[in-house]
């Protein structure tokens, strides 16, 4: 495992972020995960790209080129040595005395190589229970504020749930960390990609896998009692790729499904092709 901060490679547990970073006092930045499968990152020039965009949003600039940040990154996985891993990178407003506007100063870059989370087991799937959305109109931004994504997956964990799924207004949005997909009738529904969720990467891939498939997607609203009724349900992030979900609150979903484990091979056979 290893780490870079703002010029250098440090160690994973150095302490290294000055207190007066605008990360630890606003949560005033961005950030991506990617997934390394055997040796190779998956899908790295997606999450540049909407690392790029979420920097965009919030008026971030850039401390070097795109191009320097993937040579970082695939240096440090390099320096890891590692097969699978999970790569977090971040980039914050940098270092300046506390003051609510933007200090002028430069971005601070910065990225760990750790061990990659275990895959949850597929074929059993996971539980799930239903949240309000109470987080800000911009979700579209992957931003280092994660407070209420936090709190509703603790609500989750404690209720021995693998994930919370927001609604808003009776809407189901998405996931606290994964966008939310129902099945019903053999066509696949998910939110539209609107600033009220973040536009994941395993989503626009599940999109491509499902036409490759010739399954019918639509990107439409649904609410809470659609999902529960639906002929199945699944959730999907870089971490957990496509999970099935079999409880959401005290709705058990059918045990079949054929077209959430078909999306999770092909998922698979992706990265498993690549490598
Ligand atoms: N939605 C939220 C709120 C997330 O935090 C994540 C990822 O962690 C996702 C969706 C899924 O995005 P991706 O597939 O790009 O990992």
């Amino acid at each position: 495992e290893i780490a870079f901060y703002n010029d250098k490679f440090v160690g994973i547990d150095d302490k290294v972020v000055p207190i007066q970073e605008r990360a630890h006092q606003f949560g005033d930045g961005i950030y991506e995960v990617v997934r390394v499968y055997g040796g190779k990152v998956f899908l790295l020039e997606e999450h540049l790209e909407r690392f790029r965009k979420s920097a965009d949003a919030i008026d971030l600039t850039f401390p070097f080129s795109l191009e320097k940040m993937k040579e970082i990154i695939l240096e440090g996985l390099s320096r890891s040595e590692m097969e699978e891993a999970e790569i977090y990178f971040q980039l914050t407003r940098g270092i300046s005395p506390r003051q609510h506007h933007y200090p002028g100063v430069p971005a601070v870059f910065s990225m760990t190589v750790r061990n990659a989370r275990p895959l949850g087991d597929k074929n059993k799937g996971a539980a799930a229970i239903v949240l309000e959305d109470e987080r800000w109109l911009n979700c579209y931004i992957k931003s280092l504020n994660l407070l209420p994504n936090i709190m509703a997956k603790q609500k989750a964990v404690s209720k021995n749930c693998g994930e919370a799924i927001f609604a808003r207004d009776g809407i189901v949005t998405e996931g606290s960390s994964s966008n939310v997909f129902a099945v019903k009738d053999g066509v696949i529904y998910t939110h539209p990609a609107t600033k009220r969720i973040l536009h994941g990467i395993t989503r626009a891939k599940v999109f491509e896998l499902a036409a490759q498939e010739h399954i019918p997607m639509k990107e439409e609203e649904f609410d809470v009692a659609f999902l529960k009724n639906a002929d199945e349900a699944f959730f999907t992030s870089t971490g957990v790729e496509v999970m099935p979900i079999h409880t959401i609150d005290d709705t058990k979903m059918p045990e079949e499904k054929p077209i959430s484990n078909k999306l999770a091979e092909a998922y698979e056979n992706l990265y498993k092709l690549k490598v």
